[in-house]
């Protein structure tokens, strides 16, 4: 008899190994890290024994999931904001929250609290990709579970580097730190090729290289991305990531959903490991990873969750549930991804993908004791057929229940016994992540009620706060204002015709203010668009004075150069209403005793207004120099003859 730590028996042991060994009445022997021996339990039985013999009849026997792609500390951000599209949720939503919130402790308890949920779904590995690695990996090797562990490395600020290069500098010391750790595996973290240009994803390539270790990154999850990718670059993302190195590394691509059989076929050839998220795909309505054509092509597939802010769970019996109905909807194919292929993709297909088959993902002699025992006796188990072993796939991908998980071990030790979590206080870690959650609610409900605030929420804007004195008047010859600007006493300096187009977000509550959003065309001679820029533009609606003739001291005014669409403005902002105006403006920047104006001639298309308006507007800083430039806008009005019954205080989008 040889002695052994611990030893399963009497359940069916579901190996996953390459010749999908099942053995009903079966048995497992772990001793140490490892598995000694699996068998019918009656040989099991007689030849070895140990302390602690483990009951598991009508229960299932099988190496603990993987968990091939999360964001794990994102669980303190579940349920923050949902029914958003990518761009939006993430820039609008998840990054500026991030900013301000994520700190070390933060990631501590998103990580005890994320852990102690995978353990209970009967997970033992996942691969990672957030910030503050460090504090993950402290976090996970207390919760016993093993990790792919990516610190994230962007082109932008971040919370934890202040540049890309402080981001690959902590990666460096966080790899050196934990390298040939018993759990942990660190790894190299560039968010995705169009968060990293060329420079900074070969410098992760450089890194991951050098120490040996995975590079785990965000590969064609959406339409939009590869569209970008094929304009920006000429070519889909596969071959631009190929270019760039990363397929020359240990390679965990998250998604590939919008990848063609060439880009397939290269990621197999590579021995890249992809990561399918069926949840997180379909719940930001990105599409469906061509599955069933990876398998075909043996690419390295693993099953993810992603991150809880888009799933919004970290539950990998749905996930694998949902990647085989996914898979038989779309083709209406239901023999395609069948339950036992499934279950392979969220075991060893999760461990190839990960690079960690060597040491998990299957119930083998000499691998890693990562076993979880699932209880197979639940009203929804009900009732089993035993003519034929492999039924219990599809029960387990079919009908189980993260809850019907009973045991888990993970590297021998025993994380979870009888639904008890062992390695995390789960009321402590809740509690403490209830109490972020109150402070991310105030922080969001001061910004969601502040225009202002929402805006340099995004990041982007330079706060360029300016104060104009400004008039408005109507005029009936505009070719009469252009004769009068070309004599003495006024210069112009410059001048440009353009178009402009420019859409108004108006809310609920004037004194918030609006929002500007402007696509600037600039025209040559012939009328030819010469550039096109986009600008968007806070005004607060105080009017600060008034002088004679309504020359106003206008609305602060914050602007920005707008770089995304007006589609993610208007999803972010949430306007109750939009305006319209358009117009073709010619502009004199003009000199007029030493002092600068900008004058602006328009006729204004949408909605069509008659005639022509003019603006006479100078920028100013103090009571005195408003005063002084009011007085000069009066004289100019002279000078150009304009009838001051003319005068309007309204704006465009107020006719
Ligand atoms: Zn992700």
């Amino acid at each position: 008899m040889i002695k052994v730590e611990t030893i399963l028996a009497h359940g069916t042991v579901i190996a996953m190994d390459d010749a999908f060994t099942l053995i009903t009445d079966g048995a497992v022997a772990m001793d140490g890290d490892s598995i000694v021996a699996l068998g019918p339990a009656a040989e099991i039985l007689r030849d070895y024994t140990a302390a602690a013999v483990v009951d598991c009849h009508d229960c299932a026997i099988m190496p603990g999931l993987i968990n091939s792609h999360t964001h794990v500390p994102m669980t303190l951000l579940r349920g923050l904001a949902d029914d958003l599209r990518l761009d939006v949720w993430l820039m609008g939503y998840m990054m500026p929250v991030e900013r301000e919130f994520v700190t070390p402790e933060f990631v501590r308890v998103g990580t005890l609290l994320g852990c102690a949920e995978m353990i209970r779904s009967g997970v033992t590995t996942f691969a990672d990709m957030y910030y503050f690695e460090d504090a993950i990996a402290e976090a996970t090797a207390q919760a016993g579970l093993r990790a792919v562990l990516a610190q994230t490395v962007l082109k932008f600020p971040t919370p934890d580097a202040d540049s890309y290069e402080d981001a690959i500098e902590y990666c460096r010391k966080f790899i050196e730190k934990w390298k040939g750790h018993a759990l942990i595996v660190p790894a190299v973290g560039p968010h995705a090729h169009y968060t990293c240009p060329p420079e900074v994803l070969e410098a992760c390539v450089t890194l991951a290289t050098e120490y040996n270790v995975p590079l785990h990154t965000h590969v064609s999850e959406t339409a939009l991305e590869v569209e970008d990718s094929r304009k920006q670059h000429g070519m889909p993302v596969v071959p631009w990531i190929r270019r760039h190195g990363l397929l020359e590394t240990q390679l965990i691509a998250a998604h590939c959903v919008h990848v063609d059989s060439g880009e397939i076929l290269t990621l197999q050839h590579a021995g890249a490991g992809v990561v399918h998220n069926p949840s997180s795909n379909l719940k930001l309505a990105s599409g469906v990873a061509p599955v069933g054509e990876m398998i075909a092509a043996n690419v390295k597939l693993g099953l993810g969750t992603d991150g809880t802010a888009s799933n919004n769970d970290l539950d990998m019996f749905e996930e694998m549930r949902l990647a085989s109905f996914i898979a038989k909807g779309i083709s209406h194919d239901p023999l395609a991804v069948p339950a036992k292929t499934t279950l392979m993709l969220a075991t060893i297909g999760g461990a190839r993908a990960v690079h960690l088959d060597h040491l998990t993902g299957s119930l083998e002699v000499g691998k890693r004791a990562d076993v979880v025992v699932v209880n197979l006796t639940g009203l929804h188990n009900t009732p089993r057929f035993a003519r034929d072993p492999e039924l219990v796939y599809s029960q387990l991908v079919y009908a189980c229940k993260s809850s019907d998980v009973r045991d888990v071990w993970c590297n021998g030790q025993a994380v979870m016994r009888d639904w008890d979590v062992l390695t995390v206080d789960i009321p402590t870690v809740m509690e403490q992540a209830q109490a972020i959650a109150v402070q991310i609610d105030r922080f969001l409900m001061t910004r969601e009620g502040n225009l202002l605030d929402k805006l340099i929420a995004i990041g982007g804007i330079a706060q360029e706060e300016s104060y104009e004195v400004q008039v408005k008047v109507a005029v009936e010859d505009a070719a009469q204002v252009d004769r009068v600007l070309q004599q003495a006493p006024i210069r112009v300096e410059r001048s440009s015709v353009r178009r402009q187009y420019d859409t108004y977000f108006l809310f609920a509550d004037p004194t918030q203010g609006r929002i500007r959003y402007r696509e600037d065309e600039l025209l040559n001679k012939a009328g030819a668009v010469t550039e096109s820029r986009y600008s968007l533009t806070f005004t607060e609606p105080a009017k600060e004075r008034e002088f004679e003739q309504s020359v106003l001291l206008s609305r602060s005014r914050f602007t920005a150069r707008a770089d995304r669409s007006l589609r993610f403005y208007r999803e972010y902002f949430r306007p109750v209403n939009e305006r319209e105006v358009n117009k073709e403006r010619r502009r004199y920047h003009i000199l007029y005793k030493e002092t600068e104006f900008a004058i602006n001639v328009d006729q204004v298309t949408t909605p069509n207004l008659p005639g022509w308006y003019m603006e006479i507007k100078s920028r100013t800083w103090s009571p005195r120099d408003a005063d002084k430039k009011a007085a000069l806008i009066s004289e100019l009005l002279a000078l150009l003859k304009v009838d001051p019954r003319g005068v309007t205080r309204t704006e465009y989008v107020e006719i």
